[in-house]
């Protein structure tokens, strides 16, 4: 694996690459990487012939600095972690690759990115997440790009902007991967002490809760919602969301009747985790 620090020399090594009619495969990271993003990787390995990784933790896309500053950082292991798996390609820049002196352009998407996440965020999140992927998509210009459900909104803005800017990239969405305890993972956990861990487990409790209530013909979301927040603040979560919502807008329901999408986002002991489950 090849570690590469600058759009040109990227550009380079996929122009070999492309000569011989290969597929591509680009997986979006901001690093600290773990069996989520493992899993990203080994389906772009199986599908693709050059796997390319980025790793770029975007400064603009985190609403507090304070956050920013926590985002862990392990470059050295990350990158052994992505050899590992056959990863060809770790494209790895400086803020300063990116965002020369003088950027200013910003890919805004629209409705999809200003509600929930968007709301609790402010729009410049959603712009920020959409303005590098569109970066990294046109720089790697892969067949396909692959996007965790874990972020499910995300995958909804790289939709919106992928269709609305015709790139020619097929999205491949791969599924949410959990710790035994049915916590979701993500880089945030690292943050967490055992006492937060205990309730972060309540996200996917109320989750599981509210599909389960479906399965048992509750159908009314107002209640479903309430049973989830009592199910969570009971915990010691603190709720931005639980919201029941279509699963192509995330337009929300006020009743189930096909298939819908469970969205949660809760603070336990300072750190914000986002969750979410389909309902069929
Ligand atoms: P991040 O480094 O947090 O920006 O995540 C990079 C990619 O990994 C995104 O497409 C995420 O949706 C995906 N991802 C993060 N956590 C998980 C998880 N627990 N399961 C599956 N994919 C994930």
């Amino acid at each position: 694996m090849r570690t590469i620090r600058t759009v040109t020399e990227l550009r380079a090594a996929l122009a070999v690459a492309r000569r011989e009619h290969t597929r591509v495969g680009l997986v979006p990271t901001m690093g600290a990487f773990h069996d989520g993003h493992r899993s990203l990787m080994r389906r772009a390995r199986e599908e693709c012939d050059v796997v390319v990784v980025s790793l770029f933790v975007n400064p603009s896309q985190f609403n507090e600095g304070a956050d920013l500053r926590a985002y862990p950082r392990d470059e050295r292991a990350d990158a052994a972690s992505a050899a590992e798996l056959g990863v060809d390609y770790l494209f790895a820049p400086d803020a300063s690759e990116l965002y020369p002196n003088g950027f200013d352009t910003t890919v805004s998407v629209g409705r999809i990115g200003q509600i929930l996440e968007g709301a609790h965020r402010g729009r410049a999140h959603f712009d920020a997440v959409a303005t590098v992927v569109t970066k990294l998509l046109v720089i790697t210009s892969p067949d396909a790009a692959y996007f965790g459900q874990k972020d499910a909104q995300q995958v909804l803005v790289v939709k919106q902007l992928i269709r609305d800017l015709n790139l020619p990239v097929e999205l491949v969405v791969c599924p949410t991967v959990r710790d035994l305890d049915g916590v979701a993972l993500s880089s945030r956990n690292l943050r967490l002490t055992p006492a937060d861990r205990e309730q972060a487990r309540a996200l996917k409790r109320a989750l599981d809760a509210t599909r389960d209530l479906v399965s048992g013909g509750e159908d009314d979301v107002a209640r479903l919602q309430s049973e989830a927040v009592a199910e969570l603040t009971g915990s010691g979560a603190q709720v931005d969301y639980f919201q029941i919502v279509d699963p192509a807008t995330l337009a929300p329901l006020t009743t189930v009747a096909g298939p819908a999408l469970a969205v949660v986002a809760a603070s336990v002991g300072g750190v914000r985790l986002i969750d979410n489950q389909p309902i069929t």
